[in-house]
Order: structure tokens, then sequence, then C-alpha cells
């Protein structure tokens, strides 16, 4: 694989690189059992990385038996809670250990720069594994008050087989943020990585594998959507699905619970975070650059990227001359060398949603400010400008919708009470973030804010240790903290009487 700008070593190391897209079921890999693949192509130049194995319903029934053959059989859940952990930091170490390969992976496959999947994706996800390995044999049950005639045991039990769903914005870390608390607790599970993004999750099931995670615990069947997904998430012996995508796919996986054995449905869907900016923020120019920081980075391909830019009318021509500044850091460039801030849009197909938008603002009224091209064509690759637009009003479609890419929007407020209005006059509640210097108001407005988190003068400092997630629309689980373990385990009241 070779593009114009080739100087990287990375490069050379992607041209060697050679991809298994087999299942990965029973610790075993395997083609599809009807033989079927598809192509995949790497946005950095629309050339084919491989092919990958076509799971159906077929695939998804021998790796949901294996699942529960592991479950039933007790060779996983049936370990003490330290046994399991030394099993997770051992993968956790081996994922470490297969840090280039599996970012260099991971950035052929969605069109991330290599230095972010280097240093992001691939450590936070063995600091997930890691880390509820680490909880898992620090975690009480509970003895309810009852009188001396009783002794009622609330605990908390694996809950069997769990079918996890993800997206291909950050494959790893939303893989891990399922596997993390699901495996650590005991259950076995069945991974759909998205049909965009496939090839880190079946490496991440090898290391597993490697670790000493009996097989069968954890199977990955690799395809798309409205096949392996919707066996996966309509499958009579699954426990509980824990899904990441969209908000349109995720009311398709409350259906298929409700057509089928009412499994548990964890969504963490989209979202149109509100960044809000007061007259009075301590420093107008860090809160611009925190803006694009958090839209632009990932390519704008981020759940709870803050695109909706809450600024009060007052300070909007520093905000936007800070904005100027700041967003010539993330032009596109080849994600494979090391400096590049911002890569490629995951297929030529998010690419034309993301242009469509972008006319649609025009049309709407809205102006650029920044941006709003393609770029890089001469690659084969679907390279996008970081786009700004002003004088958006928050009635205007690209103000509504989740873009998806590099796009953010500047929206005037007058005051408090408006700021707030405007802000959760959104289907979505996933993020949002409040900059003031008065203390007051900044609790008052993060009070007020219907989303999962509020960042108060950042975005984007986060923690494994804190629940992600959002209001309304954008879904109704947790990922990482202690949380998540609630969602894949059972709890059961045992009680006992005790006679005199
Ligand atoms: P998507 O909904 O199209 O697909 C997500 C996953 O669902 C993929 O694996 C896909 O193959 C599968 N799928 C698609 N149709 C299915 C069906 N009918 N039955 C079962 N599975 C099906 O989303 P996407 O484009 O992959 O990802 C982008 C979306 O994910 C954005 O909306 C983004 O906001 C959201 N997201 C949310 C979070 C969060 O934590 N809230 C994190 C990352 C991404």
């Amino acid at each position: 694989m070779t593009t114009p700008d080739s100087t990287s070593p990375w490069h050379a190391r992607a041209a060697s690189l050679v991809t298994d897209g087999r299942l990965f079921i029973n610790g075993e890999r395997v083609p599809a059992k009807d033989g079927q693949t598809f192509e995949k192509h790497s946005p950095l130049n629309g050339l084919g990385l491989g092919t990958v194995a076509r799971g159906q319903k077929a695939d998804i029934d021998a790796a949901v038996a294996a699942a529960r053959a592991a479950f039933a059989d007790r060779r996983w859940a049936g370990q003490s809670p330290k046994a399991r952990k030394k099993v997770l930091q051992r993968w956790s170490e081996l994922v470490l250990a297969a840090r280039d390969e599996l970012a260099l992976l991971e950035t052929l496959d969605m069109g991330k720069p290599i230095s972010h999947s280097l240093a992001v994706d691939v450590p936070a996800t063995a600091n997930c594994i890691a880390w509820y390995g680490e909880a898992v044999d620090k975690l009480y049950d509970e003895i309810a008050p009852t009188a001396d005639t009783a002794l009622a045991l609330i605990t908390r039990e694996a809950m069997g087989v769990i079918g996890a769903i993800v997206p291909w914005n950050y494959p790893l870390i939303m893989a891990a943020w399922k596997l993390g608390p699901a495996l650590a607790a005991g259950n076995s599970v069945v991974l759909k990585p998205s049909e965009k993004s496939p090839y880190t999750a079946l490496r991440l099931a090898e290391l597993a594998l490697e670790a000493g995670l009996p097989a069968g615990v954890f199977n990955v069947v690799t395809g798309y959507g409205h096949e392996a997904g919707e066996a996966l998430a309509l499958h009579m012996d699954v426990d509980a699905i824990g899904f990441t995508g969209s908000t349109r796919i995720g009311r398709r996986m409350l259906a298929c619970s409700a057509e089928s054995n009412l499994k548990r449905v964890y969504n963490e869907l989209g979202g149109k975070s509100a960044f809000v900016v007061f007259n009075d923020a301590k420093d107008v120019a860090a809160a611009a650059r925190a803006a694009a920081g958090s839209v632009f980075y990932n390519q704008g391909e981020s759940c709870n990227a803050p695109t909706r830019l809450l600024v009060q009318q007052d300070v909007v021509p520093e905000f936007m001359a800070a904005l100027q500044d700041e967003v010539r850091k993330y032009l596109p460039g080849d994600p494979l060398q090391e400096s590049t801030e911002m890569g490629a849009l995951v297929d030529a197909g998010q690419m034309s949603t993301v242009l469509g938008y972008i006319h649609q603002g025009q049309a709407e009224g809205a102006n650029i400010a920044f941006g709003g091209r393609r770029v890089r064509s001469e690659t084969g690759g679907y390279f996008v400008e970081p786009t700004i637009f002003e004088g958006v009003r928050n009635d205007m479609k690209i103000a509504r919708e989740e873009i998806f890419g590099p796009v953010l929007g500047v929206i005037p407020f007058a005051n408090e009470a408006e700021a707030l209005a405007l802000a959760n006059d959104s289907v979505y509640g996933l993020q949002a973030s409040v900059w003031s210097s008065q203390i007051d108001r900044a609790h008052r407005v993060a009070r007020g804010l219907k989303a999962g988190t509020v960042h108060v003068n950042q975005y984007d400092e986060d923690d494994i240790t804190v629940p992600f997630g959002g209001y309304k629309q954008s879904g109704n689980g947790r990922d990482k903290s202690l949380h998540a373990f609630d969602k894949y385990t059972e709890l059961k009241t045992t009680w006992l009487r005790i006679d005199a």
C-alpha cells in the first residue's frame, strides 16, 4: 500500500502487513459457514486491505452456541475473581506489546492518524481491560437490614451471553468498553465489530486467548449490520446487547429485543453536544482551542464532539479569531505521518454525507468561515477540511442532526436563559460544556444541562473511572466506571429464614 507522500516508515510496515479477516469462534479462526467474504478498503487511499468473512445468522448461531457452552460449564464464570483478574491483566499487557501492529491496523482500517492510534486508542484499550480486571476482586455484595429471623443476601451474578455491537469510530476502545466489564464479571461475549473496521477486534480476540481466556468465552463475528448484527440482536439465547452506534440502529435494537426474548438492551448512541461560552469566561481563546481540539479530533467522528458552539454575542469576534488560528493545526494530512493531526473519513459514503451537510448549511444561510471542501483527492483517500460555520441558528439542519465529520457551527446567544434553552433544545443529550469564571453560574448551568457528562472550563478531560453515556436519544446505558458492571450482571436476592 503506497500513497504519494510515503516518506513515513509506517508506509513500509503497511506494505508488508498481512490481514486475516476470518471469524473467531470457539478459540479458532474460521471462514463464514457459506464461505462469503467482502472486500475491505482503506480510507487512506481506497486500496484493498483484504477480504473479511461476511458472517450470517448461521455464524452467529455457532458463536452464541460456543459462548453459551463456555458459560454453562463455568470454565470462565466459575474461576475466582482473582484468577479472572490475572487473565485480564495479562491480556492488557499483550495488547500493549502489540501496540504498533494494532495501531497500524486501526489507522489503515478507519483513517485516524497513526500518532493517535499509538498514543490513545491502544493504551486506552489496554487500560480499560486492566482496570476492569483490577476492579473485579474488590467488589463486595450486600446483606440487607432484616430482623434476626432472616439473612437476606443481595448478590450480583454474571448474566450469561452478551452480544456486543460496536461502531467504527473507535473500534478498539468501543469494544473494550463492553468487553472489560462483561468479561470481568464472568460472562461470555459475541462481538460484532463494524464492517467498516473489523480487523483490530479479531486481533484482540487472539490476544485474549493467548492471555488465558478460555476458548468460547470471547467470539468475534464480522459482517454487515443487517445480517450478522441483526441475527445477534434477535437471537433467543443472548441475554443482553451492549450496543454503541447511531440512534437509528439503537431503535432497531429495542425492536429486536421486543421481537425476540426481551433481552436487555443498553444503547450508547449519537450526540449533538453543546459547548456554552459566556462572556465572563476566564480565557475565551482557550475555550476556542478546546472546542476545535474536541470537534476536529478523530476527523470529527466522535459521538461526544461539541459541534454546537453557543457563544455569548459580545465575545463572538474574539472566539472566532481564536478558532481561525487554531483550525489550521487540523488540516488533513497523511495518517501514516506521525505529525498528522487529522486523517481520513472512514469511507466514501461518510465523506459524501459530510459534504452534503456542508452544502445544506450553506443553503440554509450559514456562512463558511473556514474549510468546507474535500482535499487530498489525488491520494484516492477521503479527506475533508475542518469546517467552521458562523451565523448558525439552532433550528438549522446542521445544528439538529449529527454530522459525524469535522464540522462545527457557532450559534450566538444573548443571556444565560437563552443559552440553556438552546443547549437543551436537541433530541440528544450526550455531553455539554460550560465556560464561565463565576462558580455559581457554572454550577447553575451545569445542573440545568440535560447531558450525561457536563464539562466545566474544559472539554474531553476524561478517565475510565467515570461513566460515559447520554440522556434522551443519546441512549440509556453507561459505559466505563464501576457502573458498567450493572449492565452485565443480574441482581439476585437470596432470603434465608433463620429459625430461633
Ligand atoms: P451504526 O448504527 O450504523 O452501526 C453501529 C454498529 O451496528 C455496526 O457494527 C453496524 O454493523 C451495526 N448495525 C447496523 N445495522 C444493524 C442492524 N440492523 N442490526 C444490528 N446491528 C446493526 O453506527 P456507525 O455509523 O457505525 O457509528 C456511528 C454512530 O455511533 C454515531 O451516531 C455515533 O454518535 C455513535 N457512537 C456513540 C458512542 C457513545 O458512546 N454514545 C460512541 C461512539 C459512537
